[in-house]
């Protein structure tokens, strides 16, 4: 058995809510794997079909009224910026319930959709593609999306009956991921280090009221298994989220952060690794670390 030192016959299958999501969680790391030479994956839940425009410049009647088609060339773009390969998931947007009380969830929606038929696809998508690794949101989403909450649960689930042949027998050939990753996203402690990058750099810091107000809860960053160098791809990570124009604010105080200073305070993107079939490393680096050693050159 050859050991395997680039990403060549590796595929690291990414499991997103909407689109846009897949060009800011975990966006640079996949960038990087590309790159590679690893096969990557993302898979769209749903359409966004009711995704706010944030971008006050396209803020117009005729962007809302053809939003489903505009967030598709807008996914068309992210991919081919990001080197990836994309399939659609096919559920219709959730959207996020506002107001005290909530409203209801619109019917037909993706957080509504039978557990059985939504894993099934994603089964399905698993046993043609057959990924070495996968990756997600956690149990909240990430944040507290319903969208994201169901793409967390019908991802691990589809980890879990994929390799069960006894599982939706007429979706495919068995395969089993041998990792299954949440991505850790923005924490207390890479905050802090972006704020007081900032100020070393003698910058105005977007963080300061953010941090003011940050609960004192268990910092997702003690969460951390898997720390990805991807620094270098951070450009091309924000080259992506500017394709999904509708969806960024392209004055929001993320694009004001100096890319020298994120690559100086926080040069990873992070994960937590919740399912695992080889050894892990204590501290990893990298996504697929144990996987690498085992696939065949
Ligand atoms: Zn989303």
């Amino acid at each position: 058995m050859d050991t395997v030192t680039s990403g060549e016959n590796l595929r690291l299958m990414a499991v997103h809510a909407h689109p846009d999501d897949e060009s800011s969680k975990g966006a640079a790391a996949t960038a990087k794997y590309v790159a590679e030479g690893t096969d990557v994956l993302v898979v769209t839940c749903t359409g966004g079909e009711r995704g706010s425009v944030l971008n006050k410049a396209l803020d117009r009647p005729e962007i809302w009224e053809n939003i489903a088609e505009i967030r598709r060339a807008e996914m068309d773009a992210a991919r081919e910026i990001l080197g990836i390969r994309q399939a659609w998931l096919g559920f219709v947007d959730s959207g996020l319930p506002e107001g005290d009380p909530l409203p209801p969830l619109p019917e037909g929606c993706f957080a509504l959709a039978d557990m059985d038929e939504a894993v099934g696809r994603l089964v399905a998508q698993v046993r043609a593609f057959r990924p070495h690794v996968m990756t997600t949101y956690d149990e909240n989403g990430g944040y507290p999306h319903p969208d994201h909450i169901m793409c967390h649960k019908i991802s691990v689930a589809a980890f879990d009956a994929a390799g069960d042949p006894d599982r939706y027998p007429e979706a495919g050939e068995p395969w089993q991921p041998q990792k299954l990753y949440y991505h850790v996203g923005f924490n207390k402690e890479r905050v802090t280090s972006l704020h007081e990058g900032m100020l070393a750099e003698g910058l105005e810091s977007p963080y300061a009221e953010w941090l003011e107000k940050w609960e004192d809860r268990e910092d997702r960053a003690a969460l951390i298994t898997t720390r990805v160098p991807c620094g270098d791809y951070f450009a091309v990570r924000d080259d992506a989220l500017r394709a999904h124009a509708t969806q960024v604010d392209p004055e929001g105080f993320w694009f004001r952060v100096p890319l020298s200073v994120q690559q100086k305070a926080w040069p990873t993107e992070d994960y937590q690794l919740v399912r695992s079939f080889v050894d892990p490393d204590a501290v990893e680096d990298d996504l697929f670390a144990g996987v690498r050693e085992s696939v065949d050159a």
